[in-house]
């Protein structure tokens, strides 16, 4: 037997219905907020990683599945969804345009990470990517957005935890610092973040082997080291947040682990199971730098992602969920391959018409049939056979109340609307 890969799921039953919810409740916030749904490849050159999470970031050392196609590129499956945003908005010129351009994607990432709880390697991401705007008001409109989100799809005990790394000056001035405080305790971190120590050592900060040392938890914070600029803007954002009512929590350990953050960065945690690191159910940041960094004009981007899988996790453990279904609105029922035609033309005709209907496609039985339609609770029996038809008539039974009715083929639609 064919197994799937390591680290990818089957999303199938009740789990799908989870799904096709989040999905819908994502595109319809999106819509209200004025996203624009972009669709970037799955694959790109692995370069564009390369340039913009970072060479020395674990993702790109340790977690991409990178590999050569027939014509010798290299080629990286999208370890997120940022990198290939940036690369369309810069490629098909899309900054020329005057507006500032808000979009969102919903697609699969890929990491060759250990797989665990919360931790796959293919995965599903939503998020938004705004392009052109320095205004706190989108660092706050992103953030609320992301909150509000999660929160249409009624989880609760969320935490927004929220950082800023200031401009480039005030990210170097605190990268000295780090890298003075860290010297002599070098022997006291892991061997992963003693490597880090000489690439990229703010990553030390987020490491999730050392995060409750003594030497991280000491570390000199961010939000000491912004300059005058950085620090008014960082305190704007957090005043914008408060008027749109969203809670937060400065947090100076949050820098994130990919290289083109700058200001403000954040993460959503889900409180309910804080015990595992999975509770992170998304996060984001400014990243002014990335655009010129990947040959594209001055300008300015911020955005979040949030995992699907771990919120369907967590969606699976709310009461609300627990007994999702999906209901069957009008079951159609037939024996003779005479009735059979007649079922086909209502039953197209009641789906045409948004009513959920299914009918008996193995061939059964009276009996077999009135057991499907149980099983799949379905509200209307339609039965048909051969006398009521010549006249033009079905037999309508209400599954709930029992009760029976003949009603004209013609008025079918509109009788089953008027009653559900
Ligand atoms: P990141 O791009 O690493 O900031 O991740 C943003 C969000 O994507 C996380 O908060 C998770 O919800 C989700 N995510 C990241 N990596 C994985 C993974 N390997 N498996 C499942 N979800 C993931």
């Amino acid at each position: 037997m064919i197994t799937k890969p390591k680290g990818t799921i089957d999303v199938t039953g009740n789990d799908s219905l989870l799904w096709d919810y989040v999905n819908s409740v994502v595109a319809t916030m999106m819509s209200a907020y004025n996203y624009e749904y972009i669709r970037t490849p799955i694959f790109e050159a692995s370069e564009l990683f390369h340039r913009s999470v970072g060479s020395s970031s674990d993702i790109v050392k340790k977690e991409t599945y990178d590999f050569q196609d027939k014509g010798e590129r290299h080629i990286t499956l999208r370890p997120e969804g940022t990198a290939g945003v940036v690369r369309s908005y810069i490629e098909n010129k899309l900054y020329a345009e005057p507006d500032v351009k808000k979009y969102f994607y919903n697609g699969t990432m890929y990491r060759y990470e250990r797989p665990q709880k919360g931790r796959l390697r293919e995965f599903t991401q939503f998020g938004v990517e705004v392009l052109g705007s320095n205004d706190p008001i989108i660092d706050a409109e992103v953030i609320s957005l992301q909150y509000r989100i999660l929160e249409a799809l009624h989880i609760e005990n969320l935490q927004i935890n929220i950082n800023s790394l200031g401009d480039s000056e005030s990210r170097e001035n605190y990268r000295e610092a780090l890298v003075s405080y860290l010297k002599p305790h070098l022997d006291k971190v892991c061997p992963d973040c003693q490597e880090r120590f000489k690439t990229n050592p703010l990553r030390i900060l987020d490491c999730k082997v050392d995060k409750d040392s003594e030497v991280i938890k000491n570390a000199p914070k961010t939000v000491d080291y912004l300059n005058k600029e950085s620090k008014e803007r960082f305190e704007t954002v957090l005043k914008y947040l408060r008027f749109l009512d969203i809670d937060y929590e400065v947090n100076p350990n949050i820098v994130r682990g990919l290289d083109y953050y700058d200001h403000t960065v954040f993460e959503i945690v889900s409180l309910d199971n804080e015990e595992t690191k999975a509770n992170v159910l998304g996060g984001g940041g400014r990243y002014n730098k990335l655009i010129k960094e990947l040959d594209g004009p001055e300008s300015y981007g911020i955005g979040f992602a949030c995992g699907i899988d771990r919120i369907i996790d967590v969606l699976k453990d709310i009461d609300l969920y627990k007994d999702v279904k999906k209901e069957i609105e009008c079951y159609v029922m037939y024996v003779s391959e005479e009735e059979k035609l007649y079922a086909l033309d209502i039953v197209q005709n009641l789906r045409l018409n948004g009513i959920v209907t299914e009918t008996n496609n193995l061939n059964k039985s009276l009996k077999g049939q009135f057991k499907e339609a149980d099983r799949l609770s379905a509200k209307y029996l339609i039965i048909l056979n051969n006398e009521d038809l010549k006249k033009g008539l079905v037999n309508v039974k209400d599954n709930r109340t029992k009760e029976e009715e003949k009603v004209d083929i013609a008025e079918l639609t509109e009788y089953i609307i008027g009653n559900l």
